[in-house]
């Protein structure tokens, strides 16, 4: 996706960006803009704090809990400002500084095993577990901190330091999180880096990281990939998601509709794992269509920082533009808006919450990833031709099946083929699972002990039995 460059200024604290907020348009604060050469300093360091992090498991235990008590008692600061600058209601706000402190806490307390290697051979082996050295983290600006933590927890309970590079459309709450949590830490263990590309690229290419992990969309993905072959460092890549929520027609329409449409709607669309097209059993669809427009003419939209706002605007100028263009399209070939379509006419970047039928099944809002709050319901008329359109994709990040018979709906959750497949909601997620997206969806696994492992090495040791 672009990346629209806001104001410049060069000040007495170095080069800096304007940060706008969504919800007016207009800036309301700076953060620095950091050069891709001040990089060569900054993992230099990161080296150097390494030597010392990865020695003492106990010690960074202790250090990462009280970096988690940290972050949920500076959650006042922190929601406000997330809130400001990425456009979610204040309430989300708030679930995305919690979440940040129980990840921080949950891999504190997990901790690599050691295992013992039995083939009858008289050897004793074992493999033990050894951190990787600097890590560049890079996401995206949907969830900023939550991304951010994903990233740097196992990272940093593994026994690694971290450059952690936000969205330049919100580096600020990433900032202030990064400065929360670094003040629990050795100096050096945690650094955040803003601006603008190629500062992304340079980090990831940077011949001194031994693990990139990223977050973002698919054409960056393979940015990214391409810049750790070179460097052939570790690449994890969490990428774009296109799920499909498949209704059964044993489903109660009304009483999953407000469920769905949050399923689809929460974070304005501006979800990996939202839902991003349902498929309806025809004689359901109307009922369903239906059902879905008309909680979304209930929905209270406005600034997040409002009391009541239940949907914020869409994060930046040119993901609205994005979401236009999609749902353009879509209408121009014959799709119907049952309600919204449009943007809102008011300052920021609103966009109304918008149901669409009649849609060609190779319509763009179908086919790819919209990312905003714009929902495709199509029919279907066999379980067999739902399952194919749902698997029909590039993408395979998640999915979900909704009835009322739960065995049923679980088998044709089994034949999804993707990552994560929910029955009768989605995109609920633990700490403790593994979250791997296929296909273009992603490579490697986040997520619970694979996390963790995923930023560590093996190392093995063998000894014979007797000297
Ligand atoms: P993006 O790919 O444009 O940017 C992501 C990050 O990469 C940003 O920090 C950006 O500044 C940086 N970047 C840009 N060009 C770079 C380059 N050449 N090298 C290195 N870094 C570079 O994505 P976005 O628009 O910020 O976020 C939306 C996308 O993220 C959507 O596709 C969404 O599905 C995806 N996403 C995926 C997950 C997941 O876990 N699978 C979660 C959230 C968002």
């Amino acid at each position: 996706m672009p990346t629209s460059r806001p104001g410049h200024a060069a000040t007495s604290r170095g080069e800096r960006f304007t940060v706008l907020d969504p919800a007016t348009g207009k800036g309301f604060a700076e953060a620095p803009d950091q050069r891709p050469d001040e990089l060569d300093a900054v993992v230099e360091r990161a080296h150097r704090a390494w030597l010392g992090w990865r020695s003492d498991p106990l010690a960074r235990s202790k250090a990462l809990l009280t970096a988690a008590d940290a972050v949920a008692a500076a959650g006042a600061d922190l929601a406000p400002l997330l809130t400001r600058e990425q456009g979610k209601p204040l309430a989300e706000s708030y679930a995305e500084v919690a979440r940040t402190a129980a990840r921080l806490r949950y891999f504190a307390e997990l901790t690599p095993e050691s295992q013992k290697i039995t083939d009858g051979r008289p050897v004793r082996g074992e493999i033990r577990w050894r951190p990787l050295g600097p890590v560049a983290a890079i996401v995206p600006w949907n969830f900023p901190l939550q991304l951010a933590s994903s990233k740097f927890a196992p990272a940093l309970a593994a026994g690694n330091t971290v450059v952690l590079k936000p969205s330049p459309y919100t580096p600020l709450a990433t900032r202030l999180l990064g400065s929360v949590v670094a003040a629990a830490l050795p100096e050096d263990v945690l650094t955040i880096v803003t601006g603008h590309e190629p500062l992304g690229a340079r980090l990831a290419s940077h011949p001194g990281i031994r693990h990139t992990t990223f977050t973002g969309s698919i054409p960056t993905g393979r940015a990214v990939a391409a810049c750790a072959g070179a460097s052939l460092a570790r690449v994890t890549l969490e990428l774009g998601g296109n799920d499909a929520a498949i209704l059964l027609d044993d489903v109660d329409v009304e009483r999953i509709a407000e469920r769905l449409f949050w399923a689809a709607f929460r974070n304005c669309g501006q979800v990996c794992m939202a839902v991003k097209r349902v498929y309806a059993p025809a004689r359901l669809h109307s009922r369903v269509v239906e059902a879905l427009a008309q909680y979304a003419r209930t929905v209270v939209v406005g600034a997040g920082l409002d009391a009541g706002s239940q949907l914020g605007p869409v994060n930046n100028a040119p993901q609205l533009a994005r979401v236009e263009q999609c749902t353009a399209r879509a209408l121009a070939d014959g799709a119907r808006a049952v309600t919204g379509g449009h943007r809102l006419d008011r300052p920021g970047y609103f966009f109304a919450p918008t149901i669409l039928t009649d849609v060609l099944p190779a319509s763009s809002v179908v086919t790819e990833e919209q990312f905003g709050p714009v929902l495709p319901v199509l029919p279907y008329s066999s379980l067999d031709e739902a399952v194919d359109a749902a698997n029909d994709t590039r993408f395979g990040l998640g999915g979900s099946v909704w009835g009322t018979d739960l065995d049923r709906a679980e088998a044709v959750a089994d034949r999804l083929e993707c990552g994560t497949a929910w029955i009768n909601h989605h995109a609920e997620l633990s700490l403790a699972q593994p979250f791997a997206g296929i296909k273009e969806s992603g490579v490697g696994v986040a997520g619970g002990p694979w996390g963790l492992y995923g930023n560590l090495r093996p190392f093995v040791v063998h000894r014979p039995e007797e000297a």
